[in-house]
């Protein structure tokens, strides 16, 4: 089925007026495994990001899924495909309660029955269901971000692209989002496409990392190749 064909993005480009934020950049990802997707600040990751869940339409470049184009789909045509994101500030309703913000992420899915219990089983994986009735504004901000993630996973996607998801979060709250992630990834068979400032977390948790940098793909590999990769040194401390 298409839910374990990877994503294949190709020549992906977006252009603001006379600035190429993305250029030219391909990149996949596969079900089952965590990849990062670094750079310095402006180097348009979060644009990539915008482009492949259909939150930007593309300048050029196209992306697709076994055989069906998903370039050209608007966000919740993507989401109705099996990919799900979290964005970089939290979109939670503060007046809702966990449950009813997680509901309405599961009810705007195909498949709406057992809507409920999807979202039960969100709240479950990302264990805030404790906190299933209160009302999300009162949540700790490390618990938001978890609930932001369960009401991804409240539509069953098999890609799941997360913009920063630790930011502001301590060691401790980012140690235990880590193992929550690698079970996703591990017993879910989830796709993973992960930006993140904090190195260590993407050394840590990345099976594979890319990194751009003015808008340009300059090095794709495992953690260690990267590190050791003299165009990513470069482009993180400057010439
Ligand atoms: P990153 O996520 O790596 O920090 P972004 O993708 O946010 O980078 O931005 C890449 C570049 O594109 C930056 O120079 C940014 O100012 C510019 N940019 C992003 N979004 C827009 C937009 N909607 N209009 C114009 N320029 C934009």
């Amino acid at each position: 089925t298409k839910d374990t064909q990877p994503l294949i993005a190709k020549g992906m480009t977006m252009r603001f007026g006379g600035l190429t934020a993305v250029n030219d950049v391909s990149i996949s990802l596969r079900p089952g495994e965590i990849m990062g997707l670094i750079g310095p600040n402006g180097s348009g990751k979060t644009t990539l990001m915008n482009m492949l869940s259909g939150v930007l339409e593309p300048s050029s470049g196209k992306f697709h899924r076994g055989k069906e184009l998903l370039s050209g789909l608007v966000s919740y045509e993507i989401a109705d495909r099996g990919i799900a994101r979290t964005f970089q500030n939290i979109r939670l309703f503060p007046n809702l309660t966990v449950h009813q913000n997680v509901l309405v992420a599961a009810l705007s899915t195909k498949g709406g029955v057992n809507a409920a219990a999807r979202a039960d089983a969100a709240l479950e994986r990302m264990g805030v269901i404790g906190h299933a009735h209160d009302d999300a504004g009162t949540l700790s901000y490390g618990d938001q971000r978890r609930v932001e993630i369960a009401r991804a996973l409240a539509c069953l996607p098999s890609l799941l692209f997360l913009d920063e998801p630790a930011a502001g979060m301590n060691w401790e709250e980012t140690d235990s989002l880590m193992e929550t992630l690698r079970m996703l990834a591990k017993e879910l068979g989830i796709g993973v496409l992960l930006v993140d400032h904090d190195l260590k977390l993407i050394n840590q948790l990345c099976d594979r990392i890319a990194v751009l940098n003015e808008g340009h793909l300059i090095a794709e590999g495992s953690p260690s190749e990267i590190r050791n990769n003299p165009a990513v040194i470069e482009a993180y401390l400057g010439p």
